[in-house]
């Protein structure tokens, strides 16, 4: 099925709204694209169709994971973005939890459009991002888009707490999962570029929270209360 055109502005929240322009398989897609050249070259259909297949594997992709972790709502946004500068990704849902809305650098290669991170770890990229989603979805943690990468330090801490949550019931799954050592280290590498830096963020820190939230369901209020104990002893 050839994708049907569509305008769909998807209202995210905190003022992120997204142009989708077509549908394919029942995800609605928007693109950023990096320069016009790119984007011309799009317009073209051969380039497009093409794309449009790529594209149609990553969404096969998307809805078995979306089985897999029992998240059911009426629609799936995608957007992809072809800019190497802006890397964020992010998987968030709407107010309304009707829409969940992933957001995916993408890339180019010989010809076929994939998503941008190491072969072996893109299974576990769509599993740890739609995690996101069906904790957003299930009300552990507040659904619109208040959780962006890298806009607000006190979110960014709480997110890496949800990822020890996250990673550890992948794990319990037998589905894709960072391992523990590995999250320790992502995380201790991405806390300790917050700004302004905190200096109670160490690997300890990290190791402390790990044990107690791996695995373990936990909710955006609980984290922040965690966070909130652990400041007031500080002082
Ligand atoms: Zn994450």
């Amino acid at each position: 099925m050839y994708p049907q055109s569509i305008d769909i502005e998807v209202d995210v929240g905190d003022g992120l709204i997204f142009d989708c322009m077509e549908e394919i398989n029942g995800f609605w897609i928007s693109f950023d694209l990096f320069d016009i050249e790119e984007f011309e070259l799009l317009e073209r259909v051969r380039v497009k169709r093409k794309l449009i297949d790529d594209l149609k594997w990553i969404i096969k992709d998307v809805k078995k994971v979306a089985k897999d972790l029992n998240i059911q709502v009426p629609h799936f946004a995608l957007a992809c973005y072809f800019n190497p500068l802006n890397r964020v990704l992010y998987c968030i849902v709407d107010k309304r939890k009707e829409i969940v809305y992933l957001r995916l650098p993408m890339v180019i290669v010989d010809g076929y459009t994939t998503i941008d991170v190491d072969a072996d770890e893109y299974d576990h990229l769509i599993y740890h991002e739609l995690m996101h989603a069906k904790d957003c979805l299930e009300g552990r943690f507040p659904s619109c888009g208040v959780i962006i990468p890298g806009e607000n330090p006190e979110l960014d801490l709480i997110t890496s707490l949800w990822h020890f949550s996250i990673e550890g019931r992948l794990e319990r799954s037998g589905l894709p999962h960072r391992s523990r050592e590995k999250v320790i280290e992502i995380e201790y590498e991405w806390a300790r570029e917050l700004k302004p830096s905190k200096n109670y963020i160490t690997n300890e820190f990290f190791e402390k929270f790990r044990n107690k939230l791996w695995g373990k369901e936990v909710t955006f209020e609980e984290l922040q209360s965690l966070l909130s104990n652990l400041r007031k002893d500080k002082v």
